[in-house]
């Protein structure tokens, strides 16, 4: 069934997932601050609209993929919710502050929609193969309403619980990540400067305790285990900024819930360091370069 969805935010992320979502079939109406997303929102087989609530007017459902949450808050409370027609679903891809986006929710309810926060695992290339994981907070009902759209643009999407959840569920993902590849990063720098052979350091700790997805699938050493951004100069795949905007998110989080996270606040410092040193726009994996 040919669904109408306005999409909004066609930048890195979303311009190859509202490509998925016109490739399964959906009428997409897109709109972005940025002339450049537009038309290639456009050239993917979308159609443009003039403001974000001319995109929504009439849709079944809305999709954002904005940078963070005050984007979001702004775009749904100041356009949004006043276009949308009655019944329509709100469909949340940003990774934001968990506190927003269950403020935004409930708004949403109160005016009488369903909405889910869905961030994403997965990055660009992920978002154009239409192979993203989704993490999904909301009721169950609009989890079963959300679920068919957002499987157009990924290959997992999982119910992480209420409104917010799917933040949560991202956050404490991420700062495991972060603090796995800080952990990665100085035991191969470590390696190297004892004199033992990182590919051999590899071959034993990848079959050993130390093994995780950090080293096996993302080796932050050029070289190394399989093909990673390490390989290109960590040109490509998830940029040191996002990553520290996501660890930023995880500590605001874990103060709210007077979480203690020593590791995750490592991380944090080390990525700040790294988006100091001019290396943001470097995939993640490169802060072995801080270290060693
Ligand atoms: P991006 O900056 O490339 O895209 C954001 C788009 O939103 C831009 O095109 C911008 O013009 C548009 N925008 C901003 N304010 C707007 C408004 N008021 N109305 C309409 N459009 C507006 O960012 P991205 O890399 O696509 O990331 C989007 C979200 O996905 C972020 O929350 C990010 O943390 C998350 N994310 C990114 C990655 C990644 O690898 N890039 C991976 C996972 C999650």
């Amino acid at each position: 069934m040919t669904t109408s969805i306005a999409f909004i935010g066609l930048g890195n992320m979303g311009g190859g997932m509202a490509a998925n979502l016109v490739k399964h079939g959906h009428a997409v109406r897109a709109f972005d601050l940025s002339e450049e997303a537009l038309a290639r929102a456009e050239a993917a087989g979308a159609t443009c609209a003039a403001s974000a609530a001319e995109a929504v007017a009439g849709a079944d459902a809305v999709v954002t993929m904005l940078p963070a949450g005050k984007h979001v808050e702004a775009v749904y409370t100041g356009e949004v919710f006043g276009a949308a027609k009655p019944g329509a679903l709100f469909l949340d891809c940003s990774t934001i502050d968990i506190a927003t986006a269950r403020r935004v929710i409930a708004a949403a309810a109160d005016r009488g929609f369903e909405m889910v926060d869905a961030p994403v695992s997965g990055g660009i290339a992920a978002a154009n193969g239409g192979t993203l994981t989704f993490m999904v907070g909301g009721g169950q009902a609009a989890f079963a309403r959300a679920e068919p759209i957002l499987s157009a643009m990924g290959k997992a999407v999982i119910h992480a619980g209420g409104a917010g959840n799917g933040q949560a569920a991202k956050i404490c993902n991420n700062m495991l990540l972060g603090a796995t590849m800080v952990a990665t990063c100085e035991a191969f720098a470590m390696a190297r400067k004892i004199g033992l052979d990182p590919q051999t350091f590899y071959d034993i700790s990848s079959v050993s305790s130390g093994q995780s997805w950090s080293m096996t699938s993302y080796c932050p050493l050029p070289g190394v285990g399989p093909q990673s951004p390490a390989d290109n100069d960590y040109q490509g795949g998830f940029a040191a900024a996002l990553m520290l905007k996501d660890l930023k998110l995880a500590l605001e989080a874990a103060a709210s819930v007077d979480a203690s996270v020593p590791m995750g606040a490592a991380a944090e410092s080390l990525y700040q360091m790294l988006v100091n040193s001019g290396e943001g726009g470097r995939d993640f994996s490169a802060l072995i370069r801080l270290l060693g």
